[in-house]
């Protein structure tokens, strides 16, 4: 391993941390590559409670009711395992059609992403806009490029596609050898070892390069020429794999395998644990936050109510950005000045949660409260200070809320208010004092509010288009021209729960001429939490 020499327990229990996500479109195979990481790192138990998690959960309330019918996780789980020493953190993102926030914030929590990419398919729709929220953070990415078992795209226009589409370099690790029905296993292109299809990592047969003549006993003499073939030109086309370039995310080491086969998973888990980096120091707004600092810092990135809906309980997913968490602690929670006990933090396997006794820098824990933690809350042990992005995203559906019951007006006022501070979905409201706004960046978010609002608070609701699809976040350096804009738009302008000003935009096309008559404005996108 390439870190020097840990100078504390604190350092060195955040040194053996890597906590990462997979970023997939759906189907690519992620929940195939889950089980098998999991069953790797010797989290047997937990293999295949991936997917029976899917059926396990009781109906505990009509919103997770709607992940059971749709067969999909609303919650972002967090699997922990160990392996060779170091401890595994994989945090769940949901990647399918309906993703919502919750994805794009889990984002915020990881040092390091695997891209599953399906062989056929190549970078599809989902894989780039989750790369696009990776790329804000630079977070360091590895490239698995799944289902080599199957007729597949061309290696080199794989690596070609993610060069273009992602200005990203590849840099191939392994090569495969043989295709489809033919596939034989790759060659390991940075420590020259056959890895046969067939078998575990501790069968790798060394070789002497890829034109070792013993590849042919191995393989047969038409995959070793056509591997020979391509492994020279991947080493003189592609880019080479480089630490420091990986680390700060503008190349991507790029693996073959297959999940379903368990084949080149190994392979991949080594790459994180030797080139994916272990928690990096952070940045907060009055200094930057290092792992190996022995008081405990940590941010909220996710808040998921409780199962049970007659209870307002709240468990807040912190992310531990230095020192450590011990049972029984009492922190602050900077933005109020609080204190928050936390008597039994939790950590969540695929199966159960369970007390944990420690956490330590790059360890995510729940917190259990009555809804005082909200999503980008730092807690310090007294420290007032504030770490910088958990963002908002720019939502891309906006809708009305239909009330069938005009008497529970003010009690959706209050019910909206709160599931907004729990980043269920984002409010605006309108300047000109029209009813608010609801946004959300994918249909299944717009579910979960129906039904909680109607679960937890009794107000049925249902939703009505609104005159917008776009929303940018306003600033300007001149606080004039925002008043202006705002002036001139009133009807299009809006604050959000936090009061910052909003544009409204019938279609992306209002939105660039906006920008082109304001260039004194500037609108975006993202917008970070305080
Ligand atoms: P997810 O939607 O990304 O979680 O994808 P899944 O892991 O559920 O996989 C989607 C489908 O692809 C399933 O039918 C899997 O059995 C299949 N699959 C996953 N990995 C492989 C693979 O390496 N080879 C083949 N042939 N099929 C695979």
């Amino acid at each position: 391993m390439d870190l020097p020499l840990p100078a504390s327990p604190f350092a060195a229990e955040a040194a053996r941390r890597r906590t990462f996500a997979i970023i997939a479109h759906p189907d690519a195979g992620k929940t195939t590559l889950t089980e098998k990481l999991l069953l790797r790192g010797g989290a047997i138990q937990l293999a295949g409670a991936v997917r029976a998690k899917r059926d396990a959960r009781h109906t505990r309330s009509d919103w997770m009711k709607i992940e059971q019918e749709r067969g999909i996780s609303v919650a972002t789980s967090v699997m922990t395992f160990e392996r060779g020493g170091l401890v595994f953190n994989l945090l769940d993102t949901p990647g399918h059609e309906d993703f919502s926030e919750d994805t794009y914030r889990t984002l915020t929590a990881v040092d390091a992403a695997v891209m599953v990419l399906d062989a056929a398919k190549g970078i599809e729709a989902q894989t780039r806009k989750l790369f696009e929220v990776c790329r804000l953070r630079d977070i360091p990415i590895l490239t698995f490029v799944n289902k080599m078992d199957r007729e597949g795209r061309d290696p080199f226009a794989l690596m070609d596609e993610i060069e273009k589409t992602l200005a990203l370099d590849a840099a191939p690790v392994a090569w495969p050898v043989g295709r489809a029905h033919d596939f034989a296993g790759t060659f390991d292109l940075l420590h020259h070892r056959f890895l046969p299809v067939d078998a575990t990592e501790a069968d790798a047969i060394p070789l002497s390069g890829p034109d070792d003549p013993r590849l042919a006993a191995l393989v047969g003499a038409e995959r070793a020429a056509a591997l020979r073939e391509e492994a020279g030109l991947a080493l003189a086309a592609c880019p080479e794999f480089d630490l420091a370039r990986f680390r700060e995310g503008t190349l991507t080491p790029v693996f073959f395998g297959s999940a379903l086969r368990d084949f080149g998973v190994g392979h991949l888990l080594d790459g994180l644990a030797r080139y994916a980096p272990p928690p990096r120091p952070r940045a907060a707004d009055s200094r930057e936050v290092a792992p190996e600092e022995d008081r405990l810092t940590g941010f909220v990135f996710k808040v998921q109510a409780n199962m049970d809906p007659n209870h307002r309980d709240r468990v807040a997913f912190l992310r531990v950005c230095s020192g450590r968490l011990l049972k029984g602690m009492r922190l602050r929670q900077v933005r109020t000045g609080r204190q928050v006990p936390v008597n039994a933090p939790l950590f969540f396997f695929a199966k159960d949660r369970q007390v944990a006794e420690e956490a330590w820098p790059g360890d995510v824990v729940g917190i259990a409260n009555h809804g005082t933690l909200r999503i980008g809350d730092t807690l310090t042990e007294g420290e007032s200070l504030n770490f910088r992005g958990v963002p908002s995203f720019a939502p891309e559906i906006l809708r009305h809320v239909r009330l069938e019951d005009p008497m529970l007006a003010k009690k959706l006022r209050t019910a909206l208010s709160q599931l907004a501070e729990e980043g269920v979905v984002q409010l605006f409201r309108p300047l000109d004092g029209a009813p608010p706004v609801v946004g959300v960046v994918g249909q299944l978010q717009l579910d979960v509010l129906q039904s909680r609002l109607k679960a937890e608070y009794g107000i049925p609701v249902g939703f009505d288009a609104t005159p917008w699809e776009v929303v940018r976040w306003l600033s300007a350096g001149d606080r004039a021209a925002l008043d202006r804009f705002a002036a001139a738009n009133r009807r299009d302008v809006a604050e959000d729960h936090d009061g910052a000003l909003v544009a409204l935009f019938a279609s992306d096309w209002r939105r660039r001429r906006a920008e082109e008559e304001w260039p004194m404005l500037r609108f975006h996108a993202v917008r970070e939490q305080h």
